[in-house]
C-alpha cells in the first residue's frame, strides 16, 4: 500500500495542483492549508488572535481556552455581546462536515435555498448506511447495492455545490476528521452529535442539525448561546488498564447525561500530557453523553506528534507559534470545576441502557448479580469514531495476543470496526488486525455498523434479555440491535476484549485469573501498545471524491417516486394567531431520546425522504396512558394506534397537535428528522420539563415551539385527553413567558406559564414557518 506522502501527491494530482504550488503553500508561515484535500483553504490563526485581543480587551480577564477558539470566531468581535450561559454569539465557523445519513436532508435543505456553491469547505462522510452481517468486505459491497441511490445523490450534490465526498469504505466522520481536517483552534460544525471527537486535537467541534449546517454552508453567522465552561482538571497519569475512556465514564458519572448541557467541558492540568491525542479524542467524542456543547483539550506535545505523524507538521509548527491561543490563560475562570486524579482513576463500564451508569469494573459483577443483569457476555464489540485509533486497536491486539499464547479464544462472539480505511490498512500490516481475528474477532467494515444499529444480529432473538459490553458511546435502550431487551454496557477496548475473552461481566483483569488450554491459571498484563505507528500510516484504498473545478454541468438526480429522497416542500408560515386547542399526540413518561423520537436501525435507509421516516415519528416513546410504545389513544374515534397513524390521522383531519415531554427533552443524537417529522405531520409545540440543547435548536429551526413548564410541577396537571391552548405568540418576545390554557375533557380550565429560549432571530424562524423559509425571505429582499 502507499505511504501517506503517496496519497497526498495522488490527491494533488486529483485536484489539479502542482506540487510545488502547494510545497509552496505548506512552506509559507502565515498560509498553512487547513487540509491536505484544500490546499487553497488557509488556516486563519492571525485572524483568530486578532478576535482574541479584541474580545480579550472588553472582557478584561483571563480567558479559558474554549472562550478563545469561540470568540476567536465571532462575526463582530468588537460589538458582540458576550456573556456565558445569557447571550446569543454569531459565529462563524472554519469548516462543515456531514454524515450519510444526516447529510441527506441537509443537502436537501441547501438545495431548496437556491444557492450555488458552500461558502465554507465541507465534506459528506459514508458511514452511517453500511449494516454489519458477514465482515467487511461483503457488507460493504452489500451497502453499495442497496444505497446506491443515496450515494449518487450525495456524491452529485458534493460535486454539484462544491463539497468534499468521502466515499462509503473511508471510515467513520470522526475518525476522518482527526486524519484530515481537525488543528488545533478550529471551529468546525458536524451534522453528528459525536463531531466534538475533534476537541481531541485542541479544536471546537460541535454536533448541530443539518439546517445549522445549511445555514453555515450557506454564508451565514451561526448562532450558539454563549457556552458556560466546566473544568475538568487533570492531575497523575493514566497507567495500566486504566485508559482515556475511563476518564470520561468517571465524568459521566459525575454530571450525568445533562451535566453539560449548554457548557463546554475543557479539559487542563498537568495530566493531560500522560493521554495521547487520539485518546483525547475518545474523551470528547463522548462527551455528547452528558449533552455538553463540546469539549476540548490545550495545544500540547501529544497533538504535535499526532499531526506530524497524519502529515500535518506544518500545522503543528503554525500551531507552536500561536500556542498561547491554544491553551487557557493563567487564572481563568471556570464555571464548574471537577478533579479527577488519574493515579486513583480504575477501569470502569458503564450501563445498561444509559451511558451515565458508572461501575468500576470490579464492581459490576457483584452490582450485574444483584439486579438481574444477564452475567453471560454474548458479544463484545470494540470500534466506533469512540475507540478505533491504532492506539485502541493495539492495546486490544495486546490482550488478545496473551489470551492466544494460552490457547484461548473469546468465548463470546466479538467484532472490530476500524474508524477509517487508514486505520484499517495500518492494523492489518502491523498485525493487530490478524491476531484479533485468530482470537475469534470479525473484522466489519470501516462503518458505524452496529454502534448505529446496523447490525444483523443473528444469535439472539428479539426480546431476549442478553448482555452485550461495547467500546462505543451510546448504549440507550435498543441503539445496537433494536432489541429492548439486549443490556449494553460501554468501556475500553481493551476491557471489551478481556470481557470478551472471559465472557462474563464478572470478570475483573485487574485481579482474576483466567484458565490455559493447559489447565493453568494465568492472569492478563496490562495491555501496552504504541500510541502512533512506527512506520507511516498506510492510507489505504483511495476513497475520496474532491468536487470539480467547474461543476456547471453535473446534474443531481432525485426521482419523484424514490422511495428514499425526497425534495422537499416549505412549511407553512404562522398565520398570525394564537394556537388554539391543540390535540395530545402523545404525553411521554420518562426518557425520551431522539433515538425514540426517530429510531435509526432500519428507519436510516429513508433519512433523504421525509414522509417515509416520519413513519417512526415517536414510536420509542413511552405514552404515560398506557405504559406502552407507539399507542396512543386517537382523541376523535377513542381508539389505541401507533403514534404515526395517530398524528397523520390529525394531519389529514385538520387537528393540530402538540408532545407533552419530560426531562431533558431529544437527548442523544444530533438528528434533525426528530424535529422535521414533528413539524411535517403536524404538530406545532413540545413542551418538556426540559430539552437537550441540539434538539431544541432542531425544534426552533422547523419552525415548532419548543416550550418548557415555568414549573415543571405542572406537568402533571396535564392529562392526555386535555386539549391546550398556548397564547401570547403576537408578542411573543426573547425571555417573555407563554400562557397556556389546559382545557380538560370535563369543561374546567387551567392556565400554566411556559418559559422558552427563542432569541429574536429564532422568533423570526418561527413567524416564517422554519429558517429555511427566513433565509429564502432575506435573499429575496
Ligand atoms: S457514535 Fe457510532 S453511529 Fe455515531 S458516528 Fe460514531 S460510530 Fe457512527
Amino acid at each position: 500500500m502507499a505511504p501517506y506522502s503517496l496519497l497526498v501527491t495522488r490527491l494533488q494530482k486529483a485536484l489539479g495542483v502542482r506540487q510545488y504550488h502547494v510545497a509552496s503553500v505548506l512552506c509559507q508561515r502565515a498560509k498553512v492549508a487547513m487540509s491536505h484535500f484544500e490546499p487553497n483553504e488557509y488556516i486563519r490563526y492571525d485572524l483568530l488572535e486578532k478576535n482574541i485581543n479584541i474580545v480579550r480587551k472588553r472582557l478584561n480577564r483571563p480567558l479559558t481556552l474554549s472562550e478563545k477558539i469561540v470568540y476567536g470566531h465571532l462575526d463582530d468581535p468588537a460589538k458582540q455581546e458576550v456573556e456565558r450561559g445569557k447571550t446569543y454569539l454569531r459565529l462563524r465557523p472554519d469548516r462543515v462536515a456531514m454524515q450519510d445519513a444526516t447529510a441527506q436532508m441537509a443537502m436537501l435543505q441547501f438545495i431548496s435555498s437556491g444557492l450555488p456553491k458552500v461558502a465554507v469547505p465541507s465534506t459528506i462522510h459514508c458511514d452511517h448506511l453500511i449494516e454489519a452481517q458477514l465482515g467487511g468486505e461483503k457488507d460493504l459491497r452489500r451497502a453499495k447495492d442497496i444505497n446506491q441511490e443515496v450515494y449518487n445523490f450525495l456524491a452529485t450534490a458534493g460535486a454539484k455545490y462544491g463539497v468534499g465526498f468521502w466515499r462509503p469504505g473511508s471510515g467513520i466522520i470522526h475518525q476522518i476528521i482527526l486524519e484530515n481536517y481537525a488543528y488545533p483552534g478550529v471551529l468546525l460544525i458536524g451534522t453528528d452529535s459525536h463531531t466534538p471527537n475533534g476537541g481531541g486535537l485542541g479544536g471546537i467541534c460541535i454536533g448541530v442539525g443539518g439546517a445549522d449546517a445549511v445555514d453555515v454552508m450557506a454564508g451565514i453567522p451561526w448562532e450558539l448561546k454563549c457556552p458556560k465552561v466546566i473544568g475538568v482538571k487533570l492531575t497523575g497519569s493514566l497507567s495500566g488498564w486504566t485508559s482515556p475512556k475511563d476518564v470520561i465514564l468517571k465524568v459521566a458519572g459525575i454530571l450525568t447525561v445533562k451535566g453539560g448541557t449548554g457548557a463546554i467541558v475543557e479539559y487542563h492540568g498537568p495530566g493531560v500530557d500522560s493521554i495521547s491525542c487520539t485518546g483525547m479524542a475518545t474523551i470528547c467524542n463522548m462527551g455528547a453523553e452528558i449533552g455538553a456543547t463540546t469539549s476540548v483539550f490545550p495545544y500540547n506535545h501529544r497533538m504535535k506528534k499526532y499531526l506530524s505523524k497524519t502529515g500535518r507538521e506544518d500545522i503543528a509548527k503554525l500551531a507552536d507559534e500561536y500556542k498561547d491561543h491554544l491553551v487557557p490563560d493563567p487564572g481563568c475562570h471556570y464555571d464548574q470545576l471537577i478533579e479527577i486524579n488519574l493515579n486513583e482513576l480504575k477501569p470502569h463500564i458503564n450501563g445498561p441502557f444509559t451511558p451515565d451508569l458508572a461501575h468500576p469494573v470490579a464492581e459490576v459483577g457483584t452490582v450485574a448479580e444483584k439486579e438481574g443483569w444477564p452475567l453471560d457476555i454474548r458479544v463484545g464489540l470494540i470500534g466506533s469514531c469512540t475507540n478505533s485509533s491504532y492506539e485502541d486497536m493495539g492495546r486490544s491486539a495486546a490482550v488478545a495476543k496473551q489470551a492466544l499464547a494460552h490457547g484461548l479464544k473469546c468465548k463470546s462472539q466479538f467484532t472490530i470496526t476500524p474508524g477509517s480505511e487508514q486505520i484499517r490498512a495500518t492494523i492489518e500490516r502491523d498485525g493487530y488486525a490478524q491476531i484479533l481475528r485468530e482470537v475469534g474477532g470479525i473484522v466489519l467494515a470501516n462503518a458505524c455498523g452496529p454502534c448505529i444499529g446496523q447490525w444483523d444480529r443473528k444469535d439472539i432473538k428479539k426480546g431476549e434479555k442478553n448482555t452485550i459490553v461495547t467500546s462505543y458511546n451510546r448504549n440507550f435502550t435498543g441503539r445496537n440491535d433494536a432489541n429492548p431487551e439486549t443490556h449494553a454496557f460501554v468501556t475500553s477496548p481493551e476491557i471489551v476484549t478481556a470481557l470478551a475473552i472471559a465472557g462474563t461481566l464478572k470478570f475483573n483483569p485487574e485481579t482474576d485469573f483466567l484458565t490455559g488450554k493447559d489447565g493453568k491459571k494465568f492472569k492478563l498484563e496490562a495491555p501496552d501498545a504504541d500510541e502512533l505507528p512506527q512506520a507511516e500510516f498506510d492510507p489505504g484504498q483511495d476513497t475520496y471524491q474532491h468536487p470539480p473545478k467547474d461543476s456547471s454541468g453535473q446534474r443531481v438526480d432525485v426521482s419523484p417516486t424514490s422511495q428514499r429522497l425526497q425534495l422537499l416542500e416549505p412549511f407553512d408560515k404562522w398565520d398570525g394567531k394564537d394556537l388554539e386547542d391543540l390535540q395530545i399526540l402523545i404525553k411521554v413518561k420518562g426518557k425520551c431520546t431522539t433515538d425514540h423520537i426517530s429510531a435509526a436501525g432500519p428507519w436510516l435507509k429513508f433519512r433523504g425522504h421525509l414522509d417515509n421516516i416520519s413513519n417512526n415519528l415517536l414510536i420509542g416513546a413511552i405514552n404515560v396512558e398506557n405504559g406502552k410504545a407507539n399507542s396512543v389513544r386517537n382523541a376523535v374515534t377513542q381508539e389505541f394506534g401507533p403514534v404515526p397513524d395517530t398524528a397523520r390521522y390529525y394531519k389529514k383531519h385538520g387537528i393540530r397537535w402538540v408532545v407533552i415531554g419530560d426531562e431533558n427533552y431529544g437527548e442523544g443524537s444530533s438528528r434533525e428528522h426528530a424535529a422535521l417529522e414533528p413539524r411535517h405531520l403536524g404538530g406545532r409545540a413540545i413542551i418538556t420539563k426540559s430539552f437537550a440543547r441540539i434538539h431544541e435548536t432542531n425544534l426552533k429551526k422547523q419552525g415548532l415551539l419548543p416550550l418548557t413548564f415555568a414549573d415543571p410541577a405542572d406537568y402533571n396537571k396535564i392529562h392526555p385527553v386535555d386539549k391546550l391552548t398556548i397564547q401570547g405568540l403576537k408578542d411573543f418576545a426573547p425571555g417573555k413567558p407563554l400562557k397556556c390554557i389546559i382545557k380538560h375533557p370535563n369543561g374546567t380550565q387551567e392556565t400554566i406559564l411556559l418559559n422558552h429560549t427563542f432569541n429574536e432571530t429564532q422568533i423570526e424562524w418561527f413567524r416564517a414557518g422554519s429558517a429555511l423559509n427566513r433565509m429564502k425571505e432575506l435573499q429575496q429582499q
